[in-house]
């Protein structure tokens, strides 16, 4: 007798949970908590699409192989999930497969990057009563286009004269290209024909300032052209041409630019994303010398600014707001382990003390490092008498040799230019490891999980 009773209890309280999920399953599709689009950007080289492919390859396995991502399987909770992947409506697919093909293969290869913006989306499903489900998009798109956006708050003259202080206060080299280029601009001033050959000009020594370690350089699309038909990108010239053809056919340009290209950008992607990684080649950005770091250090505050964050939950999510931000300095295995927390450091404070950064709540914008795919073990090495801290791994370049080297420490703030050490910062790059045996687990990493937990575990939990 008292079995029954208690039988029928058991059974009760089944019911009310079986309920009680099917009622906050509802709730959860009412407020659009059943799906989110992660945006990963970065300028050319950051990392994007490693990360991306690692990303995907650890939301598909991660379920299946949870000691290898606990704080991904802790928000999955005890229920097992089934993953799919599936193209966009509105954006060309993410080539998923061909990069884990050609990551998993014999020799491995890094995946040939893409360049235009692109997506899939993830349906994770748990196999449990109510199959609750989790669609997570994720876009991937060019970082010279974030910061093309301060564009909008600006009209020709304002974003000439900016974009030409920073061309004149480069240095060396990059001074000189621009100065030519200047000069050939300044000849073309009675020559309103003369648009296309003075942005090709322009466009040439952004391709220069690239190739010497300069980020802060616009319109992005000289630089990530678009896949499909857009206006044709501006070049800046300075306020003396005001007046003339060229100027005037110019200025016309940055308004069709601006208003044909950067709004649409921000209206279509942008103002669809929920969550948002930015990558950051931080020590790729060290070993280029002072000027590119605080260069770079500029692009990134830019870059950021140009997020609307969300401040009241529900209504800014229809408003598009992003929700959380993760700063991420990429291919950290490029570094011995010891030298992860000043890699961190050195990231945030690249935005410490900017009026933006410390305009938004601290839970969300995180700062990390990571290594979407791990190249690298640490070692030891003595190195003029003393024990230093080693990486070994297969060099990147034809013949592969597996070396055993001492890279650059990272300081946990930038040194002043006058303070960069002599020689400066040197690190290796490296092929992918061999990685036959994670078809279907997770790629040896730093910190992915850490991502993951932060850019999507409140919506599994
Ligand atoms: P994208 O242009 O931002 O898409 O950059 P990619 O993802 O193509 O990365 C550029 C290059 O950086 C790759 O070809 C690799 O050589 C290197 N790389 C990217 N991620 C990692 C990583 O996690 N570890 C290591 N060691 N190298 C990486």
């Amino acid at each position: 007798m008292q079995e029954d009773a208690a039988a029928a209890l058991r059974q009760a309280a089944d019911w009310a949970r079986t309920r009680a999920g099917a009622a906050r399953r509802l709730a959860r599709a009412a407020l659009g908590l059943d799906r989110m689009r992660i945006g990963v950007a970065g300028l050319s080289g950051a990392g994007k699409t490693v990360f991306t492919t690692s990303l995907v390859h650890a939301l598909v396995n991660g379920g299946s192989r949870r000691a290898d991502l606990p704080l991904f399987a802790a928000a999955l909770g005890a229920a097992r999930w089934r993953a799919s992947v599936e193209p966009l409506p509105d954006l060309p697919p993410f080539p998923y497969a061909a990069h884990l093909d050609g990551l998993t293969s014999d020799p491995p290869a890094w995946p040939q990057p893409t360049r235009a913006p692109c997506g899939l989306r993830l349906e994770l499903v748990a196999e449990e009563p109510g199959a609750r489900r989790v669609a997570i998009e994720i876009v991937d798109y060019p970082g010279e286009w974030l910061l093309d956006l301060d564009l909008l708050d600006l009209d020709y003259a304002a974003w000439s004269a900016a974009a030409l202080e920073r061309l004149q206060a480069h240095r060396g080299e990059a001074r000189e290209a621009a100065g030519v280029w200047l000069g050939q601009a300044l000849e073309a001033a009675d020559d309103a024909g003369a648009c296309a050959r003075v942005v090709g000009g322009y466009a040439a020594t952004l391709s220069h300032l690239r190739a010497a370690g300069l980020s802060f350089l616009q319109p992005g699309a000289l630089l990530a052209p678009p896949a499909a038909p857009a206006p044709p990108p501006p070049a800046p010239l300075p306020a003396t041409l005001a007046g003339g053809p060229l100027y005037r056919a110019m200025a016309a340009r940055f308004v069709a630019y601006r208003d044909g290209f950067v709004l649409p950008f921000r209206r279509d992607h942008l103002a669809r994303i929920d969550r948002q990684i930015v990558l950051v080649d931080l020590t790729g950005t060290l070993a280029n010398g002072p000027e590119a770091f605080a260069d770079a250090r500029a692009a990134l505050a830019a870059s950021l600014r140009a997020f609307r964050y969300r401040r009241i939950p529900g209504l800014d999510a229809l408003r598009g707001r992003i929700a959380r931000v993760l700063v991420a300095a990429t291919k950290i295995d490029h570094v011995a382990t010891s030298q992860y927390l000043n890699a961190r450091a050195l990231l945030a404070d690249a935005l410490a003390g900017s009026a933006w950064a410390g305009s938004i709540a601290r839970d969300r914008l995180r700062f990390e490092v990571l290594a979407a795919i791990r190249s690298t073990e640490d070692g030891w090495m003595r190195r003029d008498g003393a024990q230093r801290a080693a990486l070994r791994g297969v060099l990147r370049g034809p013949g592969g040799v597996l070396r055993m080297l001492v890279p650059s420490d990272v300081p946990p703030q930038a040194p002043a230019a006058a303070d960069w050490p002599e020689g400066g910062f040197v690190y290796a790059q490296f092929a992918p490891p061999d990685l036959r045996g994670h078809r279907a687990r997770p790629f040896p990493n730093v910190n992915l999980d850490k991502a993951l937990d932060h850019l999507v575990g409140d919506r599994l939990r």
